[in-house]
């Protein structure tokens, strides 16, 4: 039989037609689009059977046509320092994980979009398992639903902030991460600027994403200032150059009012040496972006180490005196291996060793 249409993953104005078009065949009122419309905006209804204000033969109506599929817990993982991992079972069984973000006055999502990631950045655990598939937009949008939902049960409130940095490079899914970003703008009411895609430097992305009207947020996980140096990090250097992601992020500057981010992981007697300093306060100079220094977060199939304290701050000493707005990103969650990728890692590597992780 086939599969009704997945609910989660229209846009509001996709969802408004479906739905009348629907209403409309079974002799129904308009207004009870609305009704499913609220229910799963503003209710965060689990499934239709939620939507108390509609008939129940109504309910059970909109099964069939239509499917409303979260993903399901595999497990919780709770930091000292508040921040919460989600490892979600997909309807195949593949494993994403989304990662909830307390700070003083916001609480912030970290999101999956893709299970694995076919970028192969030799910093990431993600990395080394490889692409398994791209998530769907309704996918990508459940995990919001169900942290959202999981964050009011727990009085932690709303999710303020969105952050495209879980696994998966977001712009080599734009099939998914695009409507998504609509869905979670305009249906659910996240701030475009409330909400951040970052990407390891995949261009034609960066220039879709500089299309769009909405002031999304762009990071570019840059983690080296020179090519050569990138190669070594982030093999997509070798599709595209660091020059050429530079270029892009100045037509997304261009696009107006879009702010960047440049990411830098700082990996012991890696990339952390005081004469790279300058090079990324120049690059950063020139988008006026602003550059978040992260100590790496070990991960198992690498012997590298994160930066000392004191380079990291002669690090970001050094891009300061040149007038470059930069902070040194507290990192959260490592008592839970929240850092991209990792839970899942950790599970593949005690469920399926070799098949999967990439370990041979
Ligand atoms: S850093 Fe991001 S793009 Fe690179 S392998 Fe990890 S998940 Fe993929």
């Amino acid at each position: 039989m086939e599969k009704g249409l997945d609910i989660l993953g229209l846009t509001p104005i996709e969802l408004d037609s479906e739905l009348e078009a629907h209403f409309q065949k079974r002799g129904q009122p308009k207004y009870r689009a609305h009704q499913v419309r609220e229910w799963i905006f503003d209710g965060l209804a689990l499934g239709f059977g939620d939507m108390t204000n509609l008939p129940v033969k109504e309910r059970h109506a909109l099964a069939g046509p239509f499917v409303m599929e979260e993903p399901v817990v595999a497990s919780i993982a709770r930091s000292k320092d508040g921040t919460v991992k989600h490892l979600w079972h997909l309807r195949d069984g593949e494993l994403v994980e989304s990662v909830l973000i307390p700070t003083e006055d916001r609480l912030t999502l970290c999101i999956s979009s893709q299970a694995g990631c076919g970028m192969g950045c030799t910093f990431c655990a993600t990395g080394f398992g490889g692409l398994r598939r791209n998530l769907t937009s309704a996918e990508i949008v459940a995990q919001y639903r169900a942290s959202q939902r999981w964050a009011f049960d727990e009085g932690k409130g709303r999710i303020g902030n969105i952050v495209f940095m879980g696994m998966g490079e977001p712009l080599a899914n734009r099939k998914g991460l695009f409507p998504a970003l609509t869905i979670l703008n305009q249906g659910y009411g996240v701030g475009a600027r409330r909400i951040t895609v970052s990407t390891v430097g995949l261009v034609p992305g960066i220039l879709d994403l500089a299309e769009r009207p909405e002031q999304f947020r762009l990071a570019l996980s840059l983690h080296a200032p020179t090519s050569e140096l990138r190669r070594t990090l982030i093999p997509l250097e070798d599709r595209y150059s660091l020059a050429e992601v530079l270029g892009a992020l100045r037509v997304f500057d261009e696009a107006g009012g879009k702010r960047i981010t440049f990411e830098y992981t700082l990996i012991n007697g890696v990339n952390d040496h005081e004469h790279l300093a300058p090079q990324l306060a120049d690059l950063a100079a020139g988008l006026q972006a602003f550059v978040n220094l992260i100590p790496f977060n070990p991960i198992p199939y690498q012997d590298w180490e994160p930066s000392p304290p004191d380079r990291v701050r002669t690090f970001a000493k050094a891009i300061e005196e040149r007038g470059v707005p930069v902070a040194v990103r507290e990192p959260r969650g490592r008592d839970i291996d929240a850092a991209c990728g990792q839970l899942r890692a950790s599970a593949i590597t005690e469920e399926e060793p070799q098949a999967d992780a990439g370990v041979t």
